[in-house]
């Protein structure tokens, strides 16, 4: 496996701390990494000056042959990185280079997003059916949880349910399970462009997305006049924790 030193500075004692992290894991050749990512301790690093817990967040290919999933963790950590964030060519880039068929292919600039990704994957589930679901629970949590901010939305099994955990402005987060029915409904619905990001496409399948997907959906009904059924969906709380 392909390693990449880095050094990054503790903020406590100022030391130069020496890490080395890989560049590309291949889950086949490297199966414990896949576990590292998933439990966060590939990120993780202490000082060994002052002992203080260093986050290593670096630039990773992750790649899963069995599932043909390829995710390209390209870290952004501050408003100004975003800014400079030049996502045409990494795209561009990724299509010469990589060139396998039917693989799901993504970029993400997250720790968060980059486990929710292969979370996703390793349940069978379309990750573009769940970004479009955060948009339809986030609408009935907020009329049910009225004056609560919603921070961020993930997805994550929770007692053998597939689940969005919401991370709520007052500190706590709110576990609702994503109802099959809600699910197997979106994907119908979005049937030709959930089915799409799974064909040899690099994509960025996150919220804004998702936000462009149901803008596209929703002129298409009211240019035909008819209304697309409706999917009821209810709040299911899993858990709420603070
Ligand atoms: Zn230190």
């Amino acid at each position: 496996m392909e390693n990449k030193k880095y050094t990054i500075k503790c903020p406590e004692c100022g030391a130069d701390v020496e890490v080395s992290r890989p560049a590309i894991i291949n889950v086949q050749n490297d199966p414990e990494y896949k576990t590292k990512v998933l439990s966060g301790e590939l990120f993780n690093e202490k000082c060994p000056k002052c002992g203080q817990g260093l986050q290593v967040v670096s630039r990773i290919t992750y790649h899963d042959m069995e599932k043909r999933l390829m995710i390209y963790f390209r870290p952004v950590t501050s408003q100004e990185e975003l800014k400079t964030f030049d996502y045409e060519a990494i795209r561009s880039a990724i299509e010469d280079n990589f060139k396998a068929p039917n693989y799901a292919i993504r970029v993400v600039t997250t720790v968060n997003e980059l486990m929710e990704k292969i979370k996703i994957a390793e349940f069978g589930l379309n990750d573009g059916v769940i970004e479009i679901a955060k948009f339809v629970y986030f609408d009935i949590f907020t009329k049910q949880f009225d004056g609560v901010g919603v921070i961020n939305i993930y997805y994550e099994r929770r007692d053998d349910k597939d689940a969005l955990i919401f991370f709520c402005d007052d500190g706590r987060t709110r576990s609702i399970m994503i109802d099959p029915e809600v699910y197997a409904s979106i994907e119908k619905r979005f049937s030709a462009v959930v089915n799409a990001i799974y064909t040899s496409r690099v994509c960025m399948v996150g919220r804004d997305w998702a936000l462009r997907m149901i803008r596209a959906y929703s002129k298409l009904d009211s240019e035909k006049q008819e209304s697309s059924p409706e999917v009821k969906p209810e709040i299911k709380l899993l858990d709420s924790e603070s």
